[in-house]
C-alpha cells in the first residue's frame, strides 16, 4: 500500500482492480473492493487501523471491482448501471470461480452476497465526509457506465478502468465516448490520477490512454475496409500490431482481444 497524498492510501498490488482509501475528519471513503476475499480481509483489516468506513464506492460494473463489498461497512455507492449488474451477479457461481481462481479465499466465504450500491448516480453525484468532496462523475467509455470519483482538497482522481496501465478492455466499451471522457479527466484540477489496474500515474499519461483506444478504432475500421470478416480480423495478429495493440500469448489476454474485437464489430464504422 502506498500513501500518495495526505489522505489518500492506493493498493495497486491485488489480484484485480486497484483499491484505494480516503480518510477524512468523519472517517473513511473506500474506491473498490479486492475481487480475492482472502484479499478483501487483509485490506479490512488494514483499512481499521485508519477509522470507520462509511462510504465504498465502485466505479464500474465489473466484478474485480466490486465483488469483495460484503466484507465492508459502509454504504456501497455507484452508478445505477452498476448497481444492476451487481444484483445480477451470482453468489453461488462466485464461490465456483473461487475454488480455481483463489482456494485460500474460500475460508471467509461461508456468508459470502453480493453487495449493491443503495445510493446510486445517473449522471453527478456530491459525497461530503468532514473536509471532504468526493465528485462522482458519470464518464461512459470502458463500459456505458463508468464513474470517476474527483477528490479536489487531495487533487486526486480515481479513474475507474476509463484509465489503465494495461492493455484495456473493451468488450462493452463505446469507444467515442471514451475517448470524449478522457478529455473531461484533463479538465480536472488533478496531481494524481488513480488508475483501475496499474500504477499511479497524472495527466501525463492520458494522451497516451487515448491512443490505446484510437488504435483499436483504427483497427476495426482497417479490417472493415480491407473487406475482412470479423473471424479473420480475430486471427490477425499482424493486423492489430500494426495498430500497435499489443497481442499478449496467454489465453486470458487472446480471449479478451477476441471479445473486444467482436464488440468493436458492432460499434465502430457503422
Ligand atoms: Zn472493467
Amino acid at each position: 500500500m502506498k500513501q500518495i497524498t495526505d489522505n489518500v492510501y492506493v493498493e495497486t498490488g491485488f489480484r484485480g482492480a486497484n483499491c484505494s482509501f480516503v480518510t477524512t475528519a468523519e472517517g473513511i471513503v473506500m474506491i473498490e473492493s479486492p475481487q480475492m476475499p482472502e484479499e478483501a480481509v487483509k485490506w479490512r483489516d488494514e483499512i481499521a487501523k485508519h477509522g470507520i468506513v462509511k462510504y465504498l464506492i465502485n466505479t464500474e460494473p465489473h466484478g474485480d471491482h466490486f465483488s469483495g463489498n460484503c466484507f465492508f461497512d459502509g454504504t456501497v455507492v455507484g452508478h445505477e448501471g452498476t448497481r444492476q449488474a451487481i444484483l445480477a451477479s451470482n453468489a453461488e457461481q462466485f464461490k465456483e470461480r473461487m475454488k480455481q481462481m483463489s482456494p485460500a479465499s474460500l475460508p471467509f466465504m461461508d456468508d459470502f452476497i453480493f453487495c449493491a450500491p443503495t445510493i446510486t448516480l445517473s449522471e453527478r453525484l456530491t459525497l461530503c465526509l468532514g473536509e471532504h468532496t468526493f465528485r462522482l462523475i458519470h464518464l461512459p467509455g470502458h463500459s456505458p457506465y463508468q464513474v470517476a470519483v474527483y477528490v479536489p482538497e487531495e487533487k486526486v482522481v480515481f479513474t475507474s478502468d476509463n484509465i489503465v496501465r494495461a492493455q484495456p478492455f473493451l468488450h462493452q466499451a463505446l469507444p467515442y465516448e471514451w475517448l470524449e471522457s478522457l478529455k473531461k479527466y484533463q479538465e480536472l484540477d488533478a496531481d494524481f490520477l488513480v488508475p483501475g489496474h496499474g500504477d499511479v500515474c497524472d495527466k501525463s499519461y492520458i494522451p497516451e490512454m487515448s491512443a490505446a483506444i484510437q488504435n483499436w478504432i483504427n483497427a476495426v475500421e482497417d479490417a472493415k475496409k480491407q473487406g475482412l470478416t470479423l473471424e479473420q480480423a480475430q486471427s490477425n495478429t499482424a493486423l492489430l500490431e500494426k495498430h500497435g495493440i499489443k497481442v499478449g500469448v496467454d489465453q486470458r489476454s487472446q480471449m479478451s482481444l477476441r471479445n473486444s474485437l467482436a464488440h468493436l464489430w458492432e460499434v465502430v464504422g457503422r
